[in-house]
């Protein structure tokens, strides 16, 4: 069964965010960390624009993800900049503190933070910031390693290596390539999908898959 993702809103302003509705996924991760790979791989579909431009998108992506047959969103896909890269100009972490904190801080159908860090690449002062800022806030949220296949026989020492620096339970690799990852995650997700959706809707009971 293929998923159905369509793009919702950007915003840059705490103001224009949709109305609270399906549960929320965010996609955070330093700029180039592999973010639009992982979300166009979830999805099926070219959802966010990948490219090799560091820091560009200074927006929050909105993208409504529904399942076939089925009216309403079931998830939305919530796309955050990128932070912590050197070129990123100052008034741009100003926008983060603008409109990112508060998302993170204050959004009710916020159900999951996903925090990617690079697999290859020792833990950065901005991750740890991060999932110190998302434990401060009471956030649920999961360390997901991505390029996983660029680690190669390293993988596991990496992961290893980053969970202990990161003081997390676990790390999930993931490879927007091979597709390592990718149903664990799904099925993370669906978890949130069922678990915050509201019972009238909740009757159909079909299940749900992602693309294959
Ligand atoms: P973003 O800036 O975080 O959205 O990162 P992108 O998704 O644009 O990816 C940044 C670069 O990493 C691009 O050149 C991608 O082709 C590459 N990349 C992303 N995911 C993977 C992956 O799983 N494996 C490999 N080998 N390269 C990846």
């Amino acid at each position: 069964m293929r998923i159905h993702p369509s793009f919702l809103l950007s915003s840059s302003d705490a103001r224009q965010f949709p109305p609270p509705g399906a549960p929320e996924i965010a996609f955070l991760g330093r700029s180039n960390v592999g973010k639009s790979s992982l979300i166009n791989a979830l999805a099926g579909a070219k959802t966010a624009k990948t490219s090799n431009l560091p820091g560009r998108t200074q927006t929050i992506n909105f993208f409504e993800i529904r399942w076939p047959g089925r009216p309403n969103p079931e998830l939305l896909f919530v796309d955050l900049p990128g932070y912590g890269f050197a070129r990123v100009p100052r008034e741009v972490s100003a926008q983060w503190q603008k409109f990112v904190d508060p998302y993170l801080t204050h959004r009710s159908s916020l159900s999951l933070c996903l925090c990617l860090v690079d697999a290859s690449v020792p833990a950065q002062k901005s991750d740890a910031q991060l999932v110190e800022f998302l434990r401060h806030v009471e956030r649920r949220f999961v360390v997901v390693a991505t390029k996983a296949d660029r680690a190669g026989s390293r993988l596991h020492s990496a992961l290893e290596a980053l969970r202990q620096a990161l003081g997390v339970e676990k790390i999930m690799p993931f490879s927007a390539k091979t597709g390592l990852g990718k149903d664990e995650l799904w099925k993370l997700m669906r978890s949130v999908a069922k678990r915050t959706m509201p019972e009238q809707d909740s009757g159909e009971g079909g299940s749900l898959e992602s693309t294959g």
